[in-house]
């Protein structure tokens, strides 16, 4: 989709993803497609792939990925203080990739079914081969968020495990500081997720 940049606004718009007012006089941008209604963005704000796409498949899988980053980039600015809040945060993004493998797989079947039924009335029909192809990718992609579930598992196991070795011999009702080993376990799972998520190739 092709985006328009307007140098001075003739009336008021607001950022669909920052919500600013964009005021009259002010520069904007927007996209505009016969097939979804237009976005329009503040200057200072870019424009997402599912804000780029018309196609219904390909909104969902972005605003699917989409969500990771957001969940990502939040983390990011927080440095836990301790085991029990480092597993409380990847509990929030174990649950997030399970959202979102649990949604791409609701498209991958959406997909099967179409594909199914294109091959029975369309045989040979050239766009079988590019749906298949999307198929197989949107199967890839969420094997790798499962696998970073996985990940993110164990390095809540590991911190278990290292917080009930130091309970034996530090004070009670005490919450222990994050070891650098947990934190290095922390780190590790939210740049597993990370790589996962950018793993997305269609
Ligand atoms: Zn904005």
């Amino acid at each position: 989709m092709k985006i328009y940049p307007v140098t001075r606004a003739i009336k008021e718009h607001w950022c669909r993803r920052c919500g600013k007012i964009i005021k009259k006089g002010d520069p904007y941008k927007y996209t505009e497609s016969r097939f979804r209604p237009k976005i329009t963005h503040c200057n200072t704000c870019g424009f997402r792939s599912s804000e780029l796409t018309t196609s219904e498949t390909l909104i969902q899988v972005y605003e699917t990925q989409e969500g990771l980053e957001d969940v990502l980039a939040t983390l990011k600015n927080v440095t836990p203080d301790n085991a029990e809040e480092a597993k409380d945060l990847l509990q929030g993004i174990y649950d997030a990739l399970e959202g979102a493998a649990s949604s791409i797989q609701d498209v991958s079947d959406e997909l099967g079914d179409k594909i199914s039924n294109m091959e029975e009335y369309f045989q040979g029909a050239p766009q079988l081969d590019e749906m298949q192809e999307r198929q197989d990718a949107l199967e890839e992609w969420r094997t790798e968020l499962e696998d970073a579930m996985s990940d993110v598992s164990s390095a809540q196991y590991e911190m278990e495990d290292e917080e009930s070795e130091e309970d034996d011999d530090e004070e009670e009702d005490k919450l222990l500081e994050l070891s650098p080993t947990s934190k290095d376990s922390f780190d590790e799972a939210i740049d597993k997720v990370e790589e996962a998520t950018s793993s997305l190739s269609l």
